[in-house]
């Protein structure tokens, strides 16, 4: 279980007024949950999601995996961003192998198990291609891959398609709650688009734009994977 406890952020540039991004959010994700957060830009989302993710330091509150302080970043949460974040220079297969070699899985079983997931996001006979020779929406598919091997406890997704076209966006969508339904992973995925989050989270969490605060909770009533 993920609990955000009074989450609170106020960036204090060096030439200019204090920003308060996130204004105190208490949030309780459930293990296996798929949770989305949708607000307009510049509510403080990514703010939120970086605190989450042990990245950005909250100004107070506290945030708990399990009951235990989630401080720096930790092996069992795993982040996808919008922007491509894949090794430009390293194979398809180089970049999903990366996080288990970083964790010393031993080659045979981590090129295995890079091989599965590949095929499982639909890259199965691109192993050996280079993210640049990629479109857009097959580089997200490599940075899910290269996230999802190392079967996070808890995703947390800022934006994923973000970039990508609106065809794109569904079939990764979908293929998202499939691997999601599998993995019992518990998700936090951030978007501005209410149509997105409707579509593919359990709930959906309002943060309203000035300040920075999580406003309403709906629970989406739709038909999941895992029912
Ligand atoms: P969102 O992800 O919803 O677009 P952000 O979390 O990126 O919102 O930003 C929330 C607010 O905090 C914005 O006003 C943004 O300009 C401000 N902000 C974000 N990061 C910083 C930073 N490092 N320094 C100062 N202000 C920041
Ligand atoms: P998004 O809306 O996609 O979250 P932003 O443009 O708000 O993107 O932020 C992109 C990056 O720039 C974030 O990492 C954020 O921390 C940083 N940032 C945003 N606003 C500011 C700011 N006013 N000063 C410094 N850094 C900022």
């Amino acid at each position: 279980m993920l609990e955000l406890i009074d989450v609170r952020k106020v960036f204090r540039p060096e030439n200019g007024e204090p920003v308060e991004a996130v204004a105190g959010v208490s949030l309780t994700v459930e293990r296996g949950e798929f949770v989305s957060i949708v607000g307009p830009s510049g509510c403080g989302k990514s703010t939120l999601l970086e605190i989450i993710a042990g990245l950005t330091e909250p100004t107070s509150g506290e945030v708990r995996l399990d009951g235990v302080p989630l401080a720096s970043p930790h092996p069992s949460v795993g982040v996808v961003f919008q922007e491509d974040s894949t090794f430009p220079w390293r194979t398809v297969l180089e970049n999903v192998e990366f996080g288990l070699a970083m964790r010393g899985v031993p080659p045979a079983e981590r090129r295995e198990k890079a091989r599965r997931m590949i095929r499982a996001v639909g890259l199965a006979g691109f192993e050996k291609a280079y993210p640049p020779e990629l479109s857009g929406g097959m580089r997200q598919r490599v940075a899910i891959a290269r996230t999802l091997v190392l079967e996070p406890a808890l995703l947390l997704m800022d934006e994923p398609f973000g970039a990508l076209d609106e065809q794109t966006r569904l079939v990764l969508g979908e293929e998202l709650l499939r691997l999601w339904a599998q993995t019992g992973s518990t998700v936090v995925f951030v978007t501005h688009s209410l149509d997105e989050a409707v579509l593919l989270s359990d709930r959906v969490c309002v943060m309203s734009a000035r300040p920075g605060r999580v406003k309403d909770v709906v629970r989406v009533g739709l038909p999941r994977p895992r029912d």
